[in-house]
């Protein structure tokens, strides 16, 4: 796995460029942050694509993992029973051992002093929660978690019991079918989720976009809706994305755009400081 964060010297000039962030988001009303794989690189957990990434290593799963699993509930349930091989074993056993870094602890402290109204996440870690966020849009689901395909109810895994010889479990407040909560290829987002990133974004004058490389919907599209509405966006990501190259267009017709070109835990712990020192105009979320 490359670890971005080696070797990171936080230049005179990306610490200015972080200042400016911070008065950004000190005047904002109502920030949203959107995050991907890349912050939690720096808590052990690789991406999927690009070097060092699961697929790459192991290849992609089935793209259509939901239709697989309507088709045979039970098959699947079976299967998460058996000793898992390949990327789902790396992914499982890195997943067990992430703690959450810097990072994710930055965000949680811009939401608890009221600069960040909302999180959405592409990560299926926990990692958020587990650092204190509150306000939080799982948009792929939480690998610690089962929902009902049904009703949307969600357990943790310790609150359902799963026999073996009557797969698959059932819902006990509905009696719809559980399935894992994160979001398998095919499957359509949790309405609850999905209509919860809608409204948090329509309200959105300032997105933090952090690790991510913007490339997968519906999540990709949120960066665009802020902007087209007149939004500030902040990238924060070591290397250049396709979100990078928008952002310099969009800047070029008068927007307000920033790419911090740093790893997320460094580059947040940072805006967080200046955050608390800058002085300037200050709207709370
Ligand atoms: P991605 O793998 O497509 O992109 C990751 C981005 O993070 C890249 O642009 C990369 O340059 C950047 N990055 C790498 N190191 C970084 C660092 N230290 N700080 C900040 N940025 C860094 O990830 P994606 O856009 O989130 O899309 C991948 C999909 O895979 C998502 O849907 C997500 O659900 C899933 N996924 C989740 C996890 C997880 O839960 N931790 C891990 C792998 C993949």
């Amino acid at each position: 796995m490359s670890d971005s964060s080696a070797g990171f010297v936080l230049t005179d000039a990306l610490d200015a460029e972080i200042g400016h962030a911070a008065r950004l988001l000190r005047a904002a009303r109502h920030t949203v942050a959107l995050t991907g794989a890349g912050l939690s690189v720096e808590s052990g957990i690789p991406p999927f694509r690009g070097p060092g990434g699961l697929w790459t290593k192991y290849g992609e799963p089935p793209l259509d993992g939901y239709q697989r699993f309507l088709r045979d509930p039970r098959e699947h349930w079976e299967s998460r029973l058996r000793p898992v091989e390949g990327w789902a074993k790396g992914l499982r056993e890195t997943l067990d051992r992430a703690k959450p870094n810097a990072g994710h602890y930055a965000l949680a402290e811009l939401e608890r002093e009221g600069r960040l109204a909302s999180l959405i996440t592409q990560n299926i870690d926990d990692l958020h929660g587990q650092a204190g966020t509150r306000s939080l849009l799982e948009i792929h689901g939480n690998a610690r978690l089962v929902r009902c395909i049904e009703c949307v109810a969600r357990y943790t895994r310790d609150q359902v019991q799963i026999d073996p010889e009557n797969l698959p479990p059932h819902c006990e407040r509905c009696g719809g079918i559980l399935k894992e909560d994160t979001v398998s290829f095919g499957e359509p987002i949790p309405p609850d989720v999905l209509r919860g990133c809608y409204a948090t974004c329509e309200r959105a004058d300032c997105m933090l976009v952090v690790g991510t490389s913007a490339t997968v919907y519906p999540a990709a599209e949120f960066p665009y809706d802020v902007l087209r509405r007149g939004g500030a966006i902040i990238e924060v990501n070591p290397h250049e994305s396709e979100l990078t190259l928008a952002l310099e267009r969009a800047t070029a017709h008068g927007a307000t755009t920033l790419s911090l070109r740093g790893p997320a835990g460094a580059v947040l712990q940072r805006l967080l400081h200046h955050v608390r020192s800058t002085s300037g105009p200050e709207t709370s979320a």
